[in-house]
């Protein structure tokens, strides 16, 4: 098992150097986040054993018992949340979490900031933006996201860090390419409104090599570095 995913997160990494590379790219400026929901804590220990070190989850309570077995690796891992996000969940993900991928609300954001332990440093957050025909009806509209952006960022215990976005499958380098390059739009359109933000979470298994492409500075991996999953626990 620890070898397979040895194999598959060196397979992910050359890919990522050599799209870099034709994107004229430095590798070091796209982060690779495993996405290890559904994969029990055993799965993610192996990962780390080989290098990885930032790991992504959707579901909260399967989350906060695998960051409680690992606790002793808490120091070398960054947990991300990239999961719906519900009002009575949040103070678990201000606790436990570093960054959280999947604020489309103020009202979320607002709890996740009051929530936020003083002894850690901010909350990392990117926006999650509906940038086309998304998969879930999860983000929020393009057309507000200036305010939504300008009210975080205002928020004491959130750093705003980017935007996020969950495009629909689709085949096709040049196709996977436009709702990347819609996002990067909106990402460069904040920025030139002075909010600094220095984040595209964009791209999957499928499409990574198009989200490098159009600036993506993490892309979130599941498949492709643990093989298929089966939902039958949730
Ligand atoms: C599950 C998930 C991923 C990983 O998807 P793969 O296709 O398995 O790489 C990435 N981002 C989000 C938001 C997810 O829910």
């Amino acid at each position: 098992m620890s070898f397979t995913i040895a194999q598959n997160l060196d397979t992910v990494r050359r890919r990522i150097l050599a799209i870099s590379a034709t994107a004229g790219r430095d590798a070091a400026s796209v982060k690779l986040l495993a996405v290890s929901k559904t994969f029990p804590a055993n799965v993610i220990r192996a990962a780390h054993a080989a290098g990885q070190k930032s790991f992504a989850e959707n579901y909260i309570r399967e989350a906060l018992n695998k960051i409680s077995t690992l606790h002793s690796l808490r120091e070398l891992i960054e947990w991300h949340f990239i999961g719906t996000l519900q009002s009575n969940k949040t103070r678990a993900i201000a606790e436990q979490f570093d960054w959280v991928h999947s604020i489309d609300r103020f009202k979320i954001a607002c709890r996740l900031s009051e929530q936020r332990p003083t002894h850690l440093p901010p909350l990392n957050i990117c926006i999650q933006v509906n940038i086309s025909g998304e998969i879930s009806k999860s983000g929020i509209s393009p057309n507000n996201i200036s305010a939504l952006a300008h009210d975080v960022a205002s928020l004491p215990r959130l750093r705003l860090r980017g935007l996020m976005s969950v495009p629909s499958p689709m085949s096709g380098l040049r196709v996977q390419r436009t709702p990347h390059r819609r996002l990067r739009e909106l990402f460069d359109f904040l920025n030139a409104q002075n909010f600094d933000l220095d984040t595209l979470s964009m791209g999957m298994s499928a499409d990574f090599g198009a989200a490098i492409l159009e600036g993506a500075t993490i892309v979130r991996v599941g498949t492709a570095l643990f093989g298929p999953r089966t939902y039958s626990t949730h």
